[in-house]
């Protein structure tokens, strides 16, 4: 047997202690990766995750897989960038199998005006390092199958963004690349316990309480997705966080391969192939902030009609199942990254509609933030005070849905 099997033979669950040097609470992509980094590339070790419900059982099992880099802001475009390249090297880093599949992404103008914003997104995308072109509609009617491209007259197309650095991964596999590679290195991973409280000494978070007992921390890390402003809050903490729902949805198989992840702005959608063949589906948030994760009738009675105009075939196709993840939205449609005003607590939200991408960027800054205690370059934009220093990033047409 191999090093690597013998190692996944040895993987075990761990029984939470009672102290730690750092516990992250949320087994989502982005603590799992902060987990993974700080064990693997600081030698941090002695950390535990906790999980209330199940590893990737938030919005990291949740979502659409996209991952890219095509965004408004250079600050963006750097970062998102970083987590694409290492997002090509997750396979041969973790030894898993994430079925990554660069198949680049077109984001579609339908207006004179959406047509002037994807030549710019071209052009900054270029300048920070993110490879994006601009396309004619000509040629998207040649590369995109089944594109009806004047969308029976109501939706013409007018243009497009070509971002070849596009692709998916399959996410619940990305979770568990990190999972594991994070136990593999020693760290502790616990799924069914719920943290309740934040243990104070002064304004400094010293540890966590949770159904299963209190436990010392010398850092605690938030990284709830949907549930930020709840634990924050219990450090005295306040976040300019909004939590929403967002609903996808698959169909049954459709029988040609169709390699393109298309989105458009101005409809409010976006569609991909799955590896079984089925068609994914997403769009905007639901406007109204909660924690439901209930699907409706609505959303796909919307979502449907817009996507058919553009793709006929697909009203073809039934839709096999909808879901629903709580996305936890910033103002600017940034993330919101590092120290906050409670000494001992950080935290990685802000993830909102477009966390998944950044998961392995994410982890691998906060880690480098916990290890050397300093922010590390890349992500000093994201900092919370950008809102008091009126330096927020606002980035809404990139953020896919919004
Ligand atoms: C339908 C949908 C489609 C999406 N599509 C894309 C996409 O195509 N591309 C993209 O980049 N992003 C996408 N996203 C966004 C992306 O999924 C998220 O931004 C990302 O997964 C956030 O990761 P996270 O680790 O911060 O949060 P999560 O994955 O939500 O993890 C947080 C974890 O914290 C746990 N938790 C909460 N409270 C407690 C507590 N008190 N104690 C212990 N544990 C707790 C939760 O159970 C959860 O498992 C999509 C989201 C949804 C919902």
């Amino acid at each position: 047997m191999n090093e690597f099997w013998e190692a996944k033979v040895k993987l075990q669950w761990a029984e939470l202690g009672s102290s730690y040097d750092v516990v992250i609470i949320g087994g989502g992509g982005h603590g799992l990766a902060t987990a993974y980094n700080l064990a693997v590339n600081h030698g941090i070790t002695n950390v535990a995750v906790i999980e209330k419900d199940y590893i990737g059982g938030g919005n990291s099992g949740r979502n659409t897989t996209v991952i890219r880099s095509n965004y408004g802001k250079p600050e963006p475009v750097r970062f998102y960038q970083r987590s694409l390249d290492l997002y090509r090297e997750l396979e041969a880093e973790t030894e898993r199998w994430v079925m990554h599949d660069e198949r680049g992404l077109w984001w579609l103008a339908h207006t004179e005006a959406g047509r002037r914003q994807e030549r710019s997104r071209a052009a900054i995308n270029q300048a920070f390092g993110a490879d994006t072109t601009f396309v004619e509609p000509e040629e998207i009617g040649r590369l995109i199958p089944g594109i009806n491209l004047d969308a029976d007259g109501e939706f013409p197309i007018t243009g497009a963004s070509f971002h070849a650095g596009g692709a998916t991964a399959r996410h619940d596999r990305v979770n568990w690349a990190f999972a594991e590679g994070a136990m593999r290195a020693g760290v502790t991973i616990v799924q069914g316990v719920k943290v309740t409280g934040l243990t104070l000494d002064g304004d400094r978070v010293v540890g966590v309480q949770t159904d299963k007992g209190d436990v010392a921390a010398g850092t605690v890390v938030g990284a709830v997705g949907g549930h930020a402003t709840t634990i924050a809050s219990m450090a005295n903490v306040r976040l300019p966080i909004r939590t929403h729902p967002l609903q996808a949805f698959v169909t049954n198989h459709y029988e040609q391969t169709w390699d393109a992840i298309v989105a458009s702005n101005d409809l409010g959608f976006y569609v991909s192939q799955t590896a079984r063949g089925e068609m994914l589906g997403g769009s905007h948030i639901d406007p109204q902030p909660s924690y439901s994760r209930r699907s409706d009738h609505h959303f796909i009675n919307e979502i449907a009609r817009r996507i058919v105009a553009l793709f006929p075939f697909m009203g073809n196709l039934r839709v096999l199942r909808q879901w629903t993840g709580i996305c936890d939205m910033s103002p600017d449609y940034t993330p919101i990254m590092g120290y906050t005003s409670a000494p001992g607590f950080l935290i990685t939200t802000g993830w909102g509609t477009w966390g998944f991408k950044a998961i392995p960027a994410g982890g691998e800054a906060m880690a480098q933030l916990i290890a050397n205690d300093e922010t590390p370059e890349l992500i000093a934009p994201f900092s919370i005070e950008r809102f008091a220093n009126d330096r927020t990033l606002a980035d809404r047409g990139s953020s896919g849905t919004h």
